[in-house]
Parts: structure tokens; C-alpha cells; sequence
């Protein structure tokens, strides 16, 4: 087979080494995925094994689908062969088997929302405070019970019988039970129940441990234990195991994987033949030395070290800018720059650590016309909880805005079915008012179920307070109101899922957002803010041929690679990221995501911080990031730092900080909510002639106050104010002498 020859000595040692387990552990970008396509194909081409009894496996489908084109490429046609996921790989044996275990064909499989909704049923069943236990509380649990296979049972006999561990157990009890009536199964159930029919039933495991003579599992430094056994039980015949992975790239263990699995290889399979692969063919001499001398910090790691030919290429950039903004436009200016026409956008990547990032991104490169797409995710104002923030924020500004209503009415959820949306709509049409008018009419609202009646009233209520008084609020005030009144962050907050937790962090985000804009001008309307946002929501230079500015997590990042990598937010407590002050070996993941992100590079590697950021609508000053400082400062580019940066690079500056504290969107979150709770508690304090200052309107004294709630102020600008109590962001005014 001729395109063995494209591979190097060890690869090809691998590729033709197929009888017996085999470990190919090798650092990034050395050809690791590559190895096993080759495999696979001389497999089929050379050995004539019929692809039937193949089974790859990786993480992801995307993985997989390239992984089945890389080998159609190389034996010249389709293959219908198991190049799969792991849970689609499962799905296919329990399709097959799960009758063993009492299930009925066509079982379903249930996803998250599913999920939800099933043990939102158990929670009312069991008579459990749903404010204090949440469905998602013991969904998370339960889940990490299933990647360890423990039942119920187990999980009482290992946490002991305390009152908390009952009502887990009986939840988990339930849960199963109802899974089993409703003849389902969850996504962990898939990875378990597969282990089990192995398990229960000799003839069904031997049928594929016959059947699946070659097993091979890219991205091996992932799985986690049930992955673990499943491959394991499948191997334990023909023992015709090929794993793959880097212990330098586990990068998942927050979500269950673990790294012994790969390291301890060769304990699990006797007589484990090791390849490890040197030589990296996809980045320059710099990017990977560079990359090393960040990995080489972490502790119990196998030393290797790559090499290459290639040239050392340029070194490192680094700029540190400003602001978060300085830092993005520098980015899309040296996009401009790079991008000759040789060059194609796609050839660019910006890899950052949390998805709240790219908004200052989508700005800067829409700024200057490059087009850009934003990979596992959407652009920043495409997703849903920002297109509903800003629905809530277009109600307050213009009651009467129905699509933007129609798009929140059941966001939280208030009982609002699309039936009766439909009614309401009718009514309004007939009786040619807005939306929000029927929904103020109390007789109509009467005839809604009690929790619709609730929930419309209070969404009502919170609405008309804002919009009567969106003069005197600040647009940030506003936004805060919204996302706590109407109840929108609660409901997230008590999912407490991965998932959530992404859109708590890009609502906070949406705070820089308008902070940004205040900072500019203190009196921004909220009609003003929002014709800002609507030009920058509509900006849609979506390229469908691909030939853009690739925008994504360092995590998504995993096994791609492209010539210009940019690095952005290389601060402490961003990256490595508050997750990491947590736990222990929080750090060491995250330095092992920083080397993923930087071997993405072939030819170019640029990182960049920023002095001052607002992130989750907080501003911090920050503290480079300490993967910054462990990196071989004679692989950064100097001169391409500008002068003016200098001190930021200087040890006395960075000494002169204590450790800064992580951007954590839920200690913002916190501080969102008091602000709202603070405000609503000052009512009653003021008096005619008392001294205040309001951010928008600066010092004034009170003149009157009507009804206990309308506070009537004079400010020194001449203006003279009624202000809502409990809503107006007032506070007395402190001379300067006493507040020091
Ligand atoms: P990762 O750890 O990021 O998953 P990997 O080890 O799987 O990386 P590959 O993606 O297989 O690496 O290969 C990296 C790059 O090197 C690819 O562009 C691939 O085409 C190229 N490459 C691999 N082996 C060789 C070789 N022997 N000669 C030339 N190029 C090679
Ligand atoms: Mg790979």
C-alpha cells in the first residue's frame, strides 16, 4: 500500500502492528490520528479484513465523520464500517440485546430536556420541596453515579443512610423505575446498559468480541470508566487493541475521565506493545517548544518531547493590550494584516476559554468587514438567552413590541401554552391593542390557570414599573431588574447543569455590554442602547463557504489544527479559569488545555491579555496569566510587543498585585441579585431635604415625597425628577470628608 510510505518509522511501525495491544502515545500533532486512519486502511487493503469486524471509536461525531473520510480517502470508496461515538456504538448493541435486560424493542432514548421532565414528575411524586431539591440536583448525581455503574443500591451502601443520601436514593429509585415503565433510556444508560448485556449475557459478548477482531479508540485519554470497561470487555478475546491519546491532552477529567486509563495501559493488557510517536509535522520549531515548556510544569506526566524539522518559524507574539476591546481589535487587525491572498479567513482560528469571550470578537472583526463564524456555538447575539434578555429589555422600552413579548410570554416558563398564546393573540387583534394590553387586563388574565394567572401578573407588573420609569434608571439597572424580577436567572440557576451554567455566563456577559456604552455616556437611554444593539444583533456576515475567521473553545479545539492560532484572555483567574481555584488538579487541567490550544498552531501562534477587562460585567485590573510566565520567554517575539507594554511584562509589576480572584459569572450573579433586593429595601429613607446622588441625574436634594413612593427630586443640573422608591438607583449623599 503505497501511502504507508507517507508515514515515518514509528508510524508505520504502529500502522502495520496489528495483532496484540497496542499504545500509541504520542504528544500533539505528531500523527497520532493519522496512524490509525492509515491502520484501519491497511487493514482492509492489505490484510483483507473485512471492515465488519472493525469498530474505531472517539468522542465526538464530528471526529467520527472525519475519521470515516480520512479512511474512504485512502482505500478509495465508502466503507460501511463502525467508525462511531461511543453512545452511537452502544445504541447499536442495545438495539440488538436489551430485551436481556427487560427492555422492549424500540425502546426510547431520553435526552436532557426528557430527562428533566421525568424527574420533575418524581420530585412532585415524592412530596420534595422542588425549591430545594431540583430536578437537575439529582440528575447531576445520578449521572456521575452511572459512569461509575452504581446502582441505587450502591449508591446508599457508599454514602451511608443520612437523610440527604435517602432522598437521593429514593429519587434515583424512582427515576429508574420510571424509566423502565416508559421503556427508556438516558444517554449514561446507553454506555451502561451495554456494559450490563456484556455482563449478564456470554453469548451476546462473545458475539462481538468474535465479531470486533480490531479495536481501536482515538482520544483514549478521555474516557472515563464505564468507556473504560466497554472496551475492555470487547478487547479481552482477540486482544487486537490500538489505543490513542496524550496524557498531555486529558482535558476532560471535570467531566468524568480518566487519565489513569491511558496511563496504566500497559497494566491492563500484557505484553502492551508502546509506540510513541516523536516527531510533530504540524507546527513550527518555536510553537512546540513553547508549548512544552508550559506542559513540562505539570506533575506525574510521562516525559516526552517532540521534535520536528520543520523550521523554528516566527516566535511567539505576545501583546498585551489595554482593555478587552484593544485586545480584540488588535486581533482582527493582524487578521487583516496575516491574511494575504495566498491565505484563506478559515485559516485563522481564535481559541478562547470561555464562550463569553467572543462578543468583543464578533465586534471587532465585524468591524472590519473579516468573516467570521463561531464553531460548537453561536455568535454571541444569536443565542437564546441573549435574544431573550434583549426581548425583555424591547418590552420595557415599547410595551407594546408583541414579537418581542410573543418570544418571553414563557420565558421562564409561566403555563403559557401555544394555544393560548394563540387566544391571546386573537383577543388582541379583535380588540386592537397590543399584546401586552390584554395581558394587563385582569379579567382576561382571571380566566388563565392559577400558575399562568401568576406568572403573566407578575411579568405584567415588573414590565409596566420598568417602562413607567426607564428615564430614571440606568440601562445596567434595568438589565439587572429583568434578568432577576421576571425570574429568568432563578430558573437557570436551579438547573444547575454544565449547560446553564454556559448561559449564566453569557448573560453576565451581556453587563459588559452595556457597561460598555455607559462608560461613554452616563445618561444612555434605553432607547439608545437598544438601536445599538439591534445594528449589532442584525450584522450578519455569516460566510456559507466556510472561507471565515473560525471563532471557538480551546476545548472544541481538540485534534483540529490551523496555520494562525490566537490566544486571547491570558489572564489569571481566566485562563487558567476560576474553575481551577476549586479543585487541586483544577490547575493542571487547565495548563494541559492551555498546550491543546497551542499546538492547534502550525505556523503562527499569537497570545494575547488585557490590562483592564470587563467580563460578566465586572472590570478587574489583571495579572498575566501564569502559563505566560512559565513559557520560555526567549521563544517570545519581542519587538512585537509594543514599547508602552513593557511594564506589563515587568516582575515588579506583576508583584506589586496579590493574586487576582477569578472571574466567576456566579459571584456577579450574586452581586446582581443584592443589588436588586438592596434597592427594593431602601424604599422608605427618604425624606424632604435629604442629600442624594443618582447615578444618571449626579447630587440633588429631595423635595417631596408623594404617597410614601413617588420621590420628587431637584438635582443640581437644574432637572427636577419623580422617581419611583424601590426602583430609582438613589442613595443619600455622603460628603467626601466622612467617607474617608
Ligand atoms: P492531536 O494530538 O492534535 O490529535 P494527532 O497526533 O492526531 O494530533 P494528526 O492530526 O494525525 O495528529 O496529524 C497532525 C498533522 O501532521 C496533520 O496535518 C497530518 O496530515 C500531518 N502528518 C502526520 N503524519 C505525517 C507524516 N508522516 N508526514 C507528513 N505529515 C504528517
Ligand atoms: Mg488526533
Amino acid at each position: 500500500m503505497k501511502e504507508l510510505d507517507n508515514l515515518n518509522p514509528q508510524q508505520r511501525e504502529a500502522a502495520l502492528y496489528t495483532e496484540g495491544p497496542l499504545l500509541i502515545l504520542a504528544g500533539a500533532g505528531s500523527g497520532k490520528t493519522s496512524t490509525m486512519t492509515h491502520r484501519i486502511a491497511y487493514l482492509i487493503k492489505e490484510k483483507g479484513v473485512s471492515p465488519y469486524r472493525i469498530l474505531a471509536v472517539t468522542f465526538t461525531n464530528k471526529a467520527a465523520g472525519e475519521m470515516r473520510d480520512r479512511v474512504e480517502a485512502l482505500i478509495g470508496g465508502g466503507v460501511n464500517m463502525w467508525i462511531l461515538t461511543f453512545h452511537s456504538a452502544c445504541l447499536r448493541i442495545l438495539r440488538k440485546h436489551a430485551g436481556l435486560l427487560g427492555y422492549k424493542d424500540g425502546f426510547a432514548v431520553y435526552d436532557p430536556t426528557d430527562q428533566k421532565a421525568a424527574m420533575k414528575s418524581i420530585v412532585k411524586e415524592l412530596n420534595l420541596d422542588d425549591k430545594r431539591y431540583t430536578p437537575a440536583y439529582f440528575l447531576n448525581i445520578i449521572s456521575s453515579c452511572k459512569e461509575k455503574a452504581m446502582t441505587p443500591d450502591d449508591y446508599l451502601q457508599t454514602y451511608g443512610e443520612d437523610y440527604k443520601t435517602k432522598i437521593v436514593y429514593q429519587a434515583y429509585q424512582s427515576y429508574e423505575t420510571l424509566l423502565k415503565k416508559n421503556n427508556a433510556m438516558d444517554f449514561d444508560d446507553l454506555l451502561l446498559n451495554a456494559v450490563r448485556v456484556f455482563q449478564r449475557d456470554e453469548a451476546a459478548l462473545l458475539e462481538y468480541q468474535q465479531r470486533f477482531q480490531y479495536i481501536m479508540v482515538d482520544e483514549y485519554q478521555d474516557t472515563n470508566s464505564i468507556q473504560y470497561t466497554f472496551v475492555k470487555m470487547l478487547a479481552e478475546q482477540h486482544q487486537n487493541i490500538c489505543v490513542v491519546g496524550d496524557d498531555d491532552q486529558c482535558i476532560y477529567q471535570w467531566r468524568g475521565a480518566d487519565i489513569r486509563n491511558i496511563l496504566e495501559f500497559e497494566k491492563d493488557f500484557k505484553n502492551a506493545k508502546v509506540v510513541k510517536l516523536e516527531q510533530n509535522y504540524r507546527s513550527t520549531g518555536n510553537i512546540l517548544a513553547a508549548a512544552h515548556s508550559v506542559i513540562e510544569k505539570n506533575r506525574g506526566r510521562k516525559d516526552k518531547k517532540l521534535w520536528t524539522e520543520q523550521e523554528p518559524g516566527n516566535k511567539i507574539v505576545y501583546f498585551r493590550a489595554d482593555d478587552e476591546r484593544e485586545e480584540a481589535r488588535y486581533v482582527a487587525q493582524e487578521i487583516d494584516r496575516l491574511k494575504t491572498k495566498e491565505r484563506n479567513y478559515s485559516d485563522f482560528a481564535i481559541l478562547y476559554r470561555t464562550n463569553a469571550q467572543s462578543r468583543t470578537f464578533e465586534e471587532a472583526l465585524s468591524g472590519r468587514e473579516i468573516p467570521y463564524r463561531v464553531l460548537g456555538g453561536l455568535r454571541y447575539y444569536d443565542r437564546k438567552e441573549v435574544k431573550d434578555i434583549i426581548s425583555y429589555m424591547r418590552l420595557v422600552q415599547n410595551p407594546a413590541d408583541d414579537l418581542a413579548l410573543v418570544r418571553i410570554i414563557n420565558e421562564p416558563k409561566r403555563g403559557i401554552g401555544a394555544k393560548t398564546l394563540e387566544k391571546l393573540q386573537a383577543l388582541a387583534k379583535v380588540r386592537e391593542v397590543s399584546l401586552f394590553q390584554v395581558l394587563a387586563d385582569e379579567e382576561v388574565v382571571g380566566s388563565l390557570s392559577a400558575k399562568a394567572s401568576a406568572g403573566i401578573r407578575n411579568l405584567v407588573e415588573v414590565v409596566s414599573q420598568y417602562s413607567a420609569e426607564q428615564e430614571n434608571l440606568r440601562v445596567s439597572d434595568i438589565y439587572d431588574g429583568m434578568l432577576v424580577k421576571t425570574g429568568y436567572l432563578k430558573v437557570l440557576e436551579d438547573q444547575n447543569t454544565l449547560e446553564a451554567e454556559g448561559r449564566i455566563e453569557n448573560l453576565m456577559e451581556f453587563k459588559s455590554v452595556i457597561y460598555d456604552y455607559e462608560k461613554e455616556d452616563m445618561q444612555l437611554s434605553l432607547l439608545e442602547f437598544m438601536e445599538r444593539i439591534a445594528l449589532m444583533a442584525e450584522v450578519d456576515n455569516h460566510d456559507e463557504n466556510e472561507n471565515a475567521v473560525v471563532l471557538m473553545t480551546m476545548h472544541s479545539a481538540k485534534g483540529l489544527e490551523f496555520p494562525f492560532v490566537f490566544l486571547p484572555g491570558m489572564e489569571d483567574g481566566l485562563f487558567p479559569g476560576w474553575r481551577a481555584f476549586d479543585r487541586e488538579e483544577g490547575l493542571e487541567e487547565e495548563r494541559r488545555l492551555c498546550y491543546v490550544g497551542m499546538t492547534r498552531a502550525k505556523e503562527r501562534l499569537c497570545l494575547t491579555s488585557a490590562n483592564l477587562r470587563t467580563l460578566y460585567g465586572k472590570t478587574d485590573l489583571t495579572r498575566e496569566s501564569q502559563f505566560l510566565r512559565e513559557l520560555d520567554k526567549r521563544l517570545i517575539d519581542g519587538d512585537a510587543i509594543y514599547e508602552k507594554r513593557k511594564s506589563a511584562r515587568d516582575p515588579a509589576f506583576l508583584d506589586g498585585y496579590s493574586r487576582p480572584k477569578p472571574f466567576n459569572p456566579f459571584q456577579q450573579l450574586k452581586e446582581v441579585k443584592q443589588q436588586v433586593k438592596e434597592k427594593a429595601a431602601s424604599t422608605e429613607h427618604f425624606e424632604p431635604g435629604d442629600e442624594v446622588v443618582h447615578p444618571k441625574f449626579g447630587r440633588g436634594t429631595v423635595d417631596k415625597v408623594d404617597h410614601g413612593s413617588i420621590i420628587c427630586v431637584s438635582f443640581l443640573d437644574g432637572s427636577y425628577k419623580k422617581l419611583a422608591a424601590g426602583l430609582a438607583p438613589l442613595s443619600r449623599y455622603i460628603p467626601k470628608k466622612e467617607r474617608d
